[in-house]
């Protein structure tokens, strides 16, 4: 069987190590010692700072939202499910509007539209859709002209950069998620990377109960902390990234060079780097499409519809100024397996499938 996906599995002799280090601290959760060093590590290696650690990525988004101050938002109907649920979970009002049709991801002239047409969202949350960068040149434009916060939705984007320096770097806030699933992983997880320290030492006290150390409690605030069992597994699976990105971008270079001419792929950020957390293809034709899921099926590969439905037909009680591009796009779109312990001929065989198939 060739899996959807598959989890790095920690290195237990390296796990044993922090974990004998975990007890001899006698220091499980609460910003311990294994927690402040694996934000420190991650900031080096992913080249930001203000980083946060959180319990999860759904947290990240929460979280970053209540230290911007968000109370409504104009957001991507092509996304995983949190994206917006995170949000009216907290009660807070959400609308939709188009994706770009090449990119895949939130278009910034249609969030421009919306606002001419009279959206009051204070925020805008963009995801970078299987990693592929936003327009963030042009975020950044709408955000100094409309005074609108952004928040990207950067969980599947783990080392990407665009002119070689860190998405992560753009919008007021960027979240990550480091669920087992994704490209890495402390079981559950994510981050917060704050562009100001300000909104960094709010999101801190919000995450503690509110708590702010020697200040008591400033806020209303919930847990959110990410523990010291979590922080080792980070630390473990850090220091095999560098090879996991290359093999993973090789796996996603070849597939594409592979699939180019006979599917539809979204449209990657032309200063990027891939980091090869998805493998999406998206195929028009449902007849076509279906039987290429069946001959997957029966060679025993797994293969998912990701993302659909478009979120806007899950919330339908969301505003909403239009979501045709991403309708079309969740109709036809499939995500190939694509993880870590994969080879090169996993793909090669599921590109020789895919073609006999499609043909
Ligand atoms: C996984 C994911 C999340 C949620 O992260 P969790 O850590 O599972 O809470 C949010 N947004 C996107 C786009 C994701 O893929």
């Amino acid at each position: 069987m060739i899996a959807l996906n598959s989890p790095i599995k920690p290195n237990l002799k390296k796990l044993q190590k922090y974990l004998e280090q975990i007890n001899y601290n006698g220091w499980y959760t609460n910003f311990g010692p294994l927690h402040d060093e694996l934000t420190a590590r991650l900031e080096a290696y992913l080249g930001v700072k203000n980083l946060l650690l959180v319990n999860n990525g759904t947290t990240a988004l929460q979280v970053a939202g209540a230290a911007l101050g968000t109370k409504s938002l104009l957001t991507t109907p092509f996304s995983f499910v949190a994206t917006t649920c995170a949000f009216k979970w907290q009660q807070k009002e959400v609308e939709f509007c188009d994706i770009d049709r090449n990119s895949y991801n939130l278009c910034p002239i249609a969030v421009n539209d919306a606002y001419i047409k009279g959206c009051k969202a204070d925020t805008v949350v963009a995801t970078h859709v299987y990693g592929n960068p936003c327009d963030i040149d042009y975020f950044d434009k709408l955000s100094s002209a409309r005074n609108i916060n952004i928040i990207y939705d950067a969980a599947h984007a783990f080392g990407i950069k665009v002119n070689n320096e860190s998405v992560l770097n753009y919008g007021d806030a960027s979240i990550l998620s480091f669920h087992a699933t994704k490209v890495f992983h402390t079981i559950e997880g994510g981050a917060v990377v704050f562009k100001k320290r300000a909104h960094f030492d709010k999101a801190k006290a919000l995450i503690n109960f509110g708590i702010k150390q020697g200040k008591g409690v400033i806020d209303v605030g919930f847990n959110g902390k990410l523990n010291e069992y979590q922080a080792a597994v980070g630390l473990v699976n850090l220091d095999e990234m560098d090879n996991i990105l290359d093999h993973r971008a090789n796996l996603f270079n070849t597939y594409r060079h592979g699939l180019k001419d006979v599917v539809e792929m979204p449209c990657w950020h032309p200063q990027a780097n891939v980091n090869g957390a998805y493998m999406p293809i998206r195929i028009q034709n449902k007849a076509l499409l279906n039987k290429v899921i069946d001959t997957l099926s029966e060679n025993h590969i797994q293969s998912r519809h990701y993302f659909s439905p478009s979120l806007e037909q899950v919330f339908v009680d969301g505003g909403n100024y239009g979501t045709l591009n991403s309708q079309e796009v969740a109709g036809g779109i499939l995500c190939l397996p694509m993880h870590a312990h994969m080879t090169l001929n996993n793909v090669q065989k599921i590109i020789i499938l895919m073609r006999k198939s499609l043909y």
